[in-house]
């Protein structure tokens, strides 16, 4: 489900902008933020070992992963709920308060990372070396200082996608609020979903996917110049 993740954050973060929820600075400052957002659209899978952030930077995010699936409880549980988000956020705005001689590095570091996560994903060529030019223009627009929000927000729309799963997600964690009734939509193990996408990769979930694929296509180009503006 990667790409779909991917798609559907960076969907989100452009239509919170379109909105006029969020609004970036300027252009390149919206290309870095949305790449960004849509590479943390995989965060919450953080916690799963044979995940492509686990495999990302071999050895070290396999070790990280291993050590957040060990606090987070293991796969779909404390990364994939409210608390999850809100620690994923935490980390970003930390890291805007770390700086070495005036610069955020490990900010700088978030947004490069996130945003070469989309790049690969996406199957841009160069592999990392992407993620160094997004750093890179993280750093010189005005991207940083949204950066929190949009990784928290890449998160939530990975947790929202992963709730219309089958399996559902426990949002909740560390609580489990059980059902007087189980159901599908909120089963006895306290997980809640709203499948109307069925099982991960079904093809709902593709359709859904080439949606947002046109949606993301049709604000680009808005963007751009090449379409009349979209109004919200
Ligand atoms: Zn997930």
């Amino acid at each position: 489900m990667g790409y779909s993740h991917t798609v559907s954050a960076a969907a989100g973060w452009l239509a919170l902008n379109h909105l006029g929820v969020v609004s970036v600075a300027d252009t390149p400052s919206l290309v870095v933020t949305t790449l960004a957002c849509a590479g943390a659209g995989m965060l919450p899978d953080i916690d799963h070992k044979n995940g492509s952030i686990a495999h990302s930077i071999p050895p070290i995010s396999g070790w990280i992963s291993g050590i957040v699936a060990a606090i987070s409880g293991g796969h779909r549980k404390g990364t994939h709920s409210i608390l999850g988000v809100l620690v994923f956020w935490a980390v970003a705005i930390g890291a805007q308060k770390l700086t070495y001689e005036g610069i955020p590095w490990i900010s700088i570091f978030l947004a490069a990372y996130t945003g070469g996560l989309a790049l690969r994903v996406l199957g841009a060529p160069g592999g990392w070396l992407g993620a160094v030019g997004l750093g890179y223009f993280a750093w010189v627009t005005d991207s940083l200082a949204v950066l929190p929000l949009a990784i928290g927000v890449g998160a939530t729309v990975h947790i929202m996608g992963d709730l219309l799963t089958t399996r559902g997600v426990n949002p909740l964690w560390p609580l489990t609020l059980k059902p007087a009734f189980a159901s599908r939509l909120w089963r006895k193990s306290g997980y809640m979903a709203l499948p109307i996408l069925g099982d991960a990769g079904s093809r709902r979930e593709k359709a859904l996917c080439l949606l947002l694929c046109g949606y993301i296509l049709f604000v680009s180009a808005e963007i751009l110049g090449f379409a009349p503006p979209l109004t919200a």
